[in-house]
């Protein structure tokens, strides 16, 4: 069978290159812009996110129509920020690489403008510029437009909201009349509107999902605490997820550097990245988020503009952003390629609104997400600490000649005791951190009292749901939207009906409106999940719903589980013996350590 992308048009040498670089199949906007595109006599609007593989959508066809026999610019690429106009050469380079004579050249500020001069001078076909450098270059006659054929505008709402409207406006003056203009936009503000009016004539118009829509493998949670907490429930949120690759967004400069300060204080591995760095400091912050050596990255959203890395796990909106647009611009640097990602706001309670307001324009709504508690922390850490002691990869040659020693240090141990003393180890002193931590939610009655009367369905009327327990949670590898969509499958209730949903590590709670309990028990009479049955009660957990053990049997489980965790005496494990240190969850109780840095730095 042929390769998809010949049957798309784009010829062998290129389809070479791209296979090397993992191209299988087009993305969905590949597929559909690429025909298009490829007749070079459309002008184009692409309504797409960033990570959807856009830049191959207008990359291919453009490699396709230039003629790499002249040496003069044939297309102009214009974005916002000078990593994605690096990350935009790039890629056509790598597309281009068995091509003849192909030239991209990257024009952006920051940089010398010699060496791309220089450059331009040796002969170019495509040039991918930022609009400021751009229009030096112009100003200075250093490059002839007269010839370009194609200009493309990425992400065309960005570069509006950074203001180079006017620079747009000179920089295409140079260039001819005839030209094709293809424009991709994140979203479509009546400003990209406008220009789309502007540029081009009778476009063809392609929106991949609806019109402002994120990506749809994000899940979007918001979180409702205390200006004052806000900086404690985010580090909660980190600690509860050990496995976070995170893109932090501040509103200002000065918060961006004070939270990467605090969490670097902490022991967290997060730097800053902001307008008031050096070219090469944001390059060195860049380089080391890329390779992983941070974790977080804590960013202003120019500063973030066009960020292209992938695999990041969760955006945070630690203040939202004072545009609505840039709500989707953020989340989109998660869930890139195909992957999923969870865009979380930590919000005070006279923010909802701005949560509404965001729902109305991405079209999808918020899960609400408690913070998770310090034992909700702990669990999952332990668990996590769990799962690595049992996927380690042992090296069996070396550890054998210790192998011996080792056991005779723990020949006085049963099995039990040891794998007590090691998952302890790195637990304790989490559970020591978290010992007194207090709850750092909003009251329910604070949140509704202030909230204005519109009510998310999910926080609704209390009194018309019911807390269901379910013995599927984190450790089983279900995020909150994950619980949501297995049980609507598996029962036919709407997910719009169900209230809160809190993930904890081996379990879940689901609220459910009271006239669906009686279908999802039916649901779930006998189903398995990897082998395990599945088992649905309603909580004991009485202080979270109005309406516990109406007429039904209390979960003697779950009981254990709560009551165990407010008194700190019955803890997670059922069977712990309380007389045993390390047993049940107070009794890893120690001397509380003051520099939490050197505790954190642990992990
Ligand atoms: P973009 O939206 O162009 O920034 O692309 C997002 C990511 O998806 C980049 O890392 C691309 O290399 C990757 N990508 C683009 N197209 C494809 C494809 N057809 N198959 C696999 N990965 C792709």
């Amino acid at each position: 069978m042929n390769n998809p992308f010949i049957e798309l048009g784009i010829r062998h040498d290129i389809v070479n290159a791209i296979t090397e670089l993992g191209f299988e199949n087009p993305t969905p906007i590949q597929e559909q812009s690429i025909p298009v595109l490829l007749t070079g006599s459309n002008d184009f609007v692409g309504l797409a996110q960033t990570g959807t593989g856009k830049t191959a959508a207008f990359g291919l066809p453009l490699l396709e129509l230039l003629d790499f026999e002249e040496n003069y610019p044939q297309a102009l690429v214009l974005c916002p920020t000078r990593e994605l106009c690096l990350q935009i050469t790039n890629d056509l380079k790598n597309y281009s690489k068995n091509l003849k004579n192909a030239n991209v050249v990257a024009v952006y500020g920051g940089a010398s403008i010699s060496d791309q001069l220089r450059q331009i001078k040796r002969g170019v076909q495509i040039v991918v510029a930022t609009p400021g450098r751009m229009l030096d270059i112009l100003d200075r006659k250093a490059i002839d437009f007269s010839q370009v054929q194609y200009v493309v505008l990425d992400e065309a709402d960005e570069m509006l909201n950074m203001g180079f409207q006017e620079d747009i406006d000179s920089i295409l003056s140079n260039t001819p009349e005839d030209k094709k203009t293809w424009l991709f936009s994140a979203t479509m503000p009546a400003e990209v509107r406008r220009i789309s009016k502007k540029y081009m004539t009778d476009p063809y118009e392609l929106t991949m999902g609806t019109k402002n829509t994120g990506n749809a493998n994000i899940e979007h949670e918001y979180y409702i605490v205390r200006a004052r907490d806000k900086y404690a429930a985010f580090k909660r949120i980190v600690d509860f997820n050990p496995e976070i690759f995170g893109i932090v967004f501040c509103r200002t400069k000065i918060e961006t550097q004070e939270i990467a300060e605090s969490l670097v204080k902490d022991g967290y591995n997060a730097d800053a990245l902001h307008g008031d760095l050096s070219q090469q400091q944001r390059d060195k912050v860049m380089k080391r988020y890329r390779e992983r050596s941070l974790q977080l990255l804590i960013a202003t959203d120019v500063a973030a503009r066009g960020i292209d890395v992938n695999d990041v796990t969760h955006v945070i909106n630690y203040s939202l952003p004072d545009e609505i647009e840039n709500y989707t611009h953020r989340s989109g640097r998660t869930a890139r390629a195909g992957k999923s990602g969870v865009s979380i706001s930590i919000v005070n309670s006279k923010e909802i609104g701005k949560i509404r307001q965001i729902e109305r324009v991405i079209g999808k709504k918020f899960i609400k997400g408690e913070i998770p508690t310090g034992f909700d922390v702990c669990e999952k850490q332990l668990f996590g600490l769990i799962h690595k002691v049992h996927n380690v990869e042992v090296n069996e040659q070396q550890i054998e000649q210790y192998l011996p020693r080792i056991m005779d240090e723990f020949a006085d141990l049963s099995k039990e005791d040891v794998i007590k003393r090691f998952a302890s180890i790195e637990f304790n002193s989490f559970l020591e951190y978290y010992k007194n931590a207090p709850d750092l939610n909003v009251p329910e009655d604070t949140r509704a009292s202030r909230d204005g009367g519109e009510k998310f369905p999910r926080t609704g009327n209390r009194s018309d749901f019911t807390r269901l327990f379910i013995n599927l949670g984190s450790v089983d590898g279900f995020s909150r939207g994950d619980i949501l969509g297995y049980f609507c499958n598996q029962t036919g209730i709407s997910g719009r009906t169900i209230g809160k949903i809190d993930v904890k590590g081996v379990y879940s709670f689901i609220e459910v409106a009271n006239g669906d309990v009686d279908t999802a028990f039916n649901a779930f009479k006998s189903v398995e999940n990897h082998g395990r049955q599945v088992r649905i009660e309603i909580s004991a957990d009485g202080d979270r719903v109005s309406n516990r053990g109406e007429g039904r049997g209390s979960f003697a489980g779950g009981s254990n589980y709560r009551s165990g965790r407010r008194e700190g005496g019955g803890g997670f494990r059922g069977n712990s013996d309380r007389n045993n240190n390390g047993g049940g969850f107070r009794d890893f109780s120690g001397k509380r350590r003051e520099d939490r840095g050197e505790r954190r730095k642990k992990y």
